[in-house]
This record gives C-alpha cells, sequence and structure tokens, in this order.
C-alpha cells in the first residue's frame, strides 16, 4: 500500500488530509511538527512526503533539509504545502530538491493530482534505477565471466561451468575431458602484423572452434593464445584424442585475415576431471602441463596429461625474474641437431637450439622462454651469446678434422632489428675467427613482413659478409611464396608440420613437392624440418629435397654427444634412388 506522510502543525488541515488520503485508499501517517516529521520519515519511509513550510521549531526547509542528508530518505519525493508562495519561497524550496508546491487553499483534486503525478514520475524514475542497475549487473558478471575480444567464457566461468557439469553430472559420466589448446608460436603474429591483426586472428580462431563443440560443451580463452574445451559429451579417452585431432585438422586449415593467408598450428593437452582428481584448478593445470608437453614435442600435436608431466606454476613473472639471471648463473646450453645430406646421409651441418636448465623446473623449452626473452629484450645478450658459443664450438670442431661441418643459429625479429646487428655478427665472426660462409642464420617471415625495405637492407649487408640465410618454419604464419623471390635466401626450411605424415596426407604431400620445387627453381637449398620416420625421409628423398634434420636420425644433442656422432661417422641409411 502507498504511503503517505503529512507533517502539518495545524490539526484540522492535517486531519482533513489524512481523511481524503485515508478514503483514496492510500496509508496516511500525520506528524503535528517538523521534528516528528523527519522522525516518523525515517522510521516510515513513506512513498511521498506532504509538508508545511510554516511550523514552529522546524520549519518545512529545515524538515526537507534533514530528509535529504540521510540517504534513506533523501529521495522521497517532497511536496510543499504553503500559503505563503512567492517566487524566492520556490526557489528556496526548488534549492533544497523539493518536487512541487501546492498553494493553500487547494482543492482535494489539486492535492490528488500532484500526488498522482509525484507517483507516476517516482515509478518511472524507479523504472529507470532498475533498467540501469540491471544493465550494469549485466555488463559486470559480462566482464567478470567473459572475454571481451572473442566473447568466450573466460577461466573464472569455465571454472563454474566446470563445477556444475561435475554437481550435475549423471552417475555414467564420471570424468570430464579438459582440453587445454595454445597455438603455436603466436607472439610471432602479433610481433610482426601488430596486436590489431593479432585480434582478428584470435577471433577468428575462437569462431572456427565454436563450430566444433557440441551444444553442451564449454569453449573458453584462457589467456592471449590460450584456449579451453570442457567436454560433457565424451568420457572415454580415444573419443578426447579423436576429437583433439579434429581440432588440430580444423586449425591447420588457412586462415584469411586482411587480405592475409595465415596458416597456424595449436598444441593441445588434454585431461581428465573427476571427483577425486584433485580440484578443478589441478585438472585445469594438467591440461595446460599437458599442453606445454605437445608444445615441447615440437607443436602441432595433442597430449595426454600423465604424472611424469611436471606442473610447475606456469607464473611468467617468475620464470621472467629467473630469465634475467640465466647468463651469469651459467643455466644455459647449445644443444646440436645434426643436419644431414639426403643423397649422401652424412651429416653436414647442425642447427644450434638452445636449452634452459632450471634449477627448479627442469628443462625450460625454448618455445616458453624466447617468446619471454623477446619481450624483456633479453633475447638480445642471449642470441649473442648463442651465436658466440656455436660459432666457438663449431669452429673447434672444423680444426680437429671436420671442416666442412656448417652451423645455422636461429635469431628472432627482435635481434633482427637492433641497430648493431651486423657488426656484432662481424665481431663474433672475427673473435671465434670462423669462416662465414659456414654459418647460417636463420630467419622467419615476421622479420620481413613487418618491415620489408629495412629488411632487405640488413639481408645485403648479411651478403656482403658471406653469411647465409635460411628461411626457417617456412609454411607457418604467412607463407607468401614472393618472398622467396624477393629476398636473397640461401636455404628454405620446411616446416615440421608439412612434414608430419607426408606419405599419408594429399595436402601436405602436395605443398612439400610444390616447395621443393620452387626452391630449386630459385637456386634455393631445401631442409625438411622434424622428419621422424623412414617414411618420410624416403618421400623426401624421391622429390629431391637436400637435407633433413628430424627424431629420425637424432634429437637435438649436447656439443659432447654431437661430437660423438661426428667421430663415429654416423650417416643416415640412404634407402631411395631419386627422380630426376
Ligand atoms: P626451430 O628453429 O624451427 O627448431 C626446430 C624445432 O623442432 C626444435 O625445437 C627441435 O628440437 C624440434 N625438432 C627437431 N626435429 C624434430 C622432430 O623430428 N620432431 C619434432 N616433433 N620436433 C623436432 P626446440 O629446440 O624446442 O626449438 C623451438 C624453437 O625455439 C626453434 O624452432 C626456434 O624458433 C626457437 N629457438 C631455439 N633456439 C633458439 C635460439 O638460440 N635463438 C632464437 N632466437 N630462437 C631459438
Ligand atoms: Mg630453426
Ligand atoms: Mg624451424
Amino acid at each position: 500500500m502507498t504511503k503517505i506522510l503529512v507533517i502539518e502543525d495545524e490539526k484540522s488541515v492535517r486531519e482533513n488530509i489524512l481523511e481524503v488520503l485515508d478514503a483514496e485508499g492510500f496509508e496516511a501517517v500525520g506528524a503535528e511538527n517538523g521534528r516528528i516529521g523527519v522522525q516518523l520519515a525515517s522510521e516510515h519511509i513513506p512513498h511521498l512526503i506532504l509538508c508545511d513550510v510554516m511550523m514552529p521549531e522546524i520549519d518545512g526547509y529545515g524538515v526537507l533539509e534533514a530528509l535529504r542528508q540521510d540517504p534513506a530518505t533523501a529521495t522521497i519525493p517532497f511536496i510543499f504545502m504553503t500559503a505563503k508562495a512567492t517566487k524566492a519561497d520556490l526557489r528556496q524550496g526548488m534549492e533544497l530538491g523539493a518536487d512541487d508546491y501546492l498553494t493553500k487553499p487547494f482543492t482535494i483534486s489539486e492535492l490528488l493530482g500532484a500526488i498522482a503525478t509525484r507517483l507516476r514520475k517516482q515509478a518511472a524514475i524507479q523504472d529507470n534505477y532498475n533498467t540501469t542497475l540491471n544493465k550494469a549487473t549485466e555488463t559486470l558478471n559480462y566482464l567478470v565471466h567473459y572475454d571481451s575480444l572473442t566473447n568466450l567464457p573466460n577461466a573464472q566461468l569455465l571454472r563454474e561451468r566446470l563445477c556444475q557439469v561435475l554437481t550435475q553430472a549423471n552417475p555414467n559420466q564420471q570424468i570430464v575431458p579438459i582440453l587445454c589448446i595454445g597455438l603455436d608460436r603466436f607472439n610471432r603474429i602479433n610481433n610482426s602484423m601488430g596486436f590489431a591483426f593479432g585480434d582478428l586472428l584470435l577471433k577468428a580462431v575462437a569462431e572456427r572452434l565454436t563450430t566444433c563443440i557440441g551444444g553442451n560443451d564449454t569453449l573458453g580463452r584462457l589467456n592471449t593464445d590460450q584456449f579451453a574445451i570442457i567436454l560433457v559429451t565424451i568420457n572415454q579417452k580415444q573419443d578426447a584424442a579423436n576429437f583433439a585431432q579434429i581440432i588440430l585438422d580444423v586449425l591447420s586449415q588457412p586462415f584469411k585475415v586482411n587480405g592475409y593467408e595465415v596458416f597456424i598450428t595449436a598444441s593441445i593437452g588434454i585431461a581428465f576431471y573427476s571427483g577425486d582428481s584433485g580440484g578443478i584448478d589441478t585438472s585445469l593445470k594438467q591440461a595446460d602441463g599437458a599442453m606445454h608437453d605437445a608444445k615441447r614435442q615440437g607443436g602441432n600435436n595433442y597430449q595426454f596429461y600423465t604424472n611424469k608431466i611436471n606442473l610447475v606454476s606456469s607464473d611468467p613473472l617468475a620464470l621472467e625474474a629467473d630469465l634475467r639471471h640465466v647468463l651469469e648463473r651459467a643455466e644455459l646450453e647449445v644443444y646440436y641437431q645434426p643436419q644431414v645430406n639426403l643423397c649422401t646421409g652424412q651429416i653436414v651441418g647442425a642447427e644450434a637450439l638452445l636449452r634452459w636448465h632450471h634449477p627448479e623446473r627442469g628443462m625450460v623449452s625454448p618455445a616458453t622462454f624466447i617468446p619471454l626473452a623477446e619481450e624483456t629484450g633479453l633475447i638480445i645478450p642471449i642470441g649473442e651469446w648463442v651465436l658466440r658459443t656455436a660459432c666457438a664450438q663449431t669452429k673447434a670442431w672444423q680444426t680437429v678434422g671436420f671442416s666442412y661441418l656448417r652451423v645455422a643459429v636461429n635469431l628472432s625479429a627482435y635481434q633482427f632489428n637492433q641497430p648493431n646487428l651486423i657488426e656484432k655478427i662481424d665481431q663474433i665472426l672475427a673473435e671465434t675467427n670462423f669462416n662465414p660462409e659456414l654459418l647460417e642464420l636463420e630467419l622467419t617471415e615476421s622479420i620481413i613482413v613487418h618491415n620489408p625495405e629495412a629488411a632487405i637492407e640488413i639481408f645485403n649487408e648479411l651478403k656482403l659478409l658471406k653469411i647465409q640465410i635460411s628461411i626457417d618454419d617456412f609454411g607457418t604464419g604467412y607463407s607468401s611464396l614472393g618472398y622467396l623471390q624477393q629476398f636473397p635466401f640461401d636455404i628454405l626450411k620446411i616446416d615440421q608440420c608439412f612434414v608430419r605424415n607426408i606419405t599419408h596426407n594429399t595436402k601436405n604431400a602436395i605443398i612439400t613437392t610444390a616447395l621443393i620445387q620452387l626452391a630449386h627453381g630459385l637456386n634455393l637449398k631445401v631442409i625438411a624440418e622434424g622428419v621422424e620416420t623412414e617414411a618420410e625421409q624416403a618421400f623426401l628423398c624421391q622429390h629431391n629435397c637436400d637435407a633433413m634434420q628430424g627424431y629420425l636420425f637424432s634429437r637435438p644433442l649436447p656439443a659432447a654427444e654431437f661430437e660423438k656422432l661426428l667421430i663415429e661417422g654416423k650417416r643416415l641409411p640412404t634407402q631411395m634412388s631419386r627422380k630426376t
């Protein structure tokens, strides 16, 4: 019932009004002076107050002032009733926040009219307020639970969903698979094409992933380049694996962003959540750990969580702090992965691959810490150390009888753009007395996309030094064939995602064959990366690929072990004849 407080010192007037209001169905309360009025207002919180202006003790203005100061009564509609209504009075009342004036004497219909208008306005204000409040609540809820770029649930909502899934889970569904999907080498795209481009690609990835899931599954974004899926319809290990393979296939189809064709791959970790698996966060961490394991395996694959996988916190800040001391604490080591000639089977060189022996985390993959080293600028001193170490070591091998041995060193975009790059390289070559013709620098396309003019200048200076330039990971990222013609590359490295299953995947086979032909047409040597099977080797050999590296022949090795292979004269068995 609508409650109205009437503050009026003249008894007959007050009782008259109360009677009228009562008859109209309002709950009417009367106060005989201002002090009691203020007190009753805060006790009853009426919907409206009618108040006389001239009263002993506290007058109407005093009442209004007191009410407006108390948050509980501040917004109650307030109508003055007065015989005294000069312009100055009206202004004073309005300034204090009165809503209306009734000039005495007034008729019943004037009184009821003023009350009705005020209550209507108040209802509209309340509606408006409710709508705004609902909207604000909705926005807040959205911000807390969703990722604004992709509109996908964020980590918080994923946790809540996972919790729901388990509480609702039917007795048959005892385990829930959680997939953690990390895009491989995504930082390169941001670095070279800018964040706006990276964002568009992430949106496209989110859309594509959305098409893969069922209505009850949940897809969310965990951080920049990491997504997660909670699968409610699957509870078999093999089904989860099949699903992960579908995701890998779907993501490996090219994306069209701003007119560029972009190729990406992903690494997927799979963990199973069950009532006794130690909590939601543990399961998410396990999926994350398995995903990092997939990255360590070279990306573009999925791995299940096993208790052999180390679950250290992936806190990038802690890692960054440790990274600052790697050089002084001598925690870095260069591994060497043999590159073998596919015709002769002989080791012709090695790719220098960085390793970080972290005192607590064990071996940290370069896929994890190179992006961090780039962000912090530490890649400059680290990169310099790698080049110096690799040149000095290879020089030592050359001196003891392997004079032909080449070494390939990776250079990230950050290093490439450092102002004194050429002088630094020249200085290291001089220091280690290294023949530049036996040094290959591995660069990726991201270096070029950003600033082709600047890149070509640096390329020319490297060529003047007689250094060889490889284009690494070709086939991932932008893969502009035009770059192959425009830039003075010597070697093309076909990324392992094309080499993988080359004998079963027709698309990969066609691309690889075409790339080899194109590269040869442009006088480039071709090295295939990540060769793991004899079938892959045979295919590459048959299609005239020049050299290969991969687990089939050897994993990256510490210097001493690589040296053993050299001394033993280990060779790759070459069984296939070549096409002419
Ligand atoms: P990348 O230059 O494409 O190196 C090839 C990666 O494939 C290496 O991973 C290598 O261990 C791995 N790999 C080789 N053969 C196989 C195989 O048969 N199967 C599979 N699954 N993987 C194989 P790694 O050593 O983890 O290095 C990852 C990336 O980190 C490198 O990719 C390179 O981009 C970067 N990186 C490594 N060392 C350095 C460095 O000294 N400086 C810079 N700037 N980047 C580096
Ligand atoms: Mg490389
Ligand atoms: Mg590579």
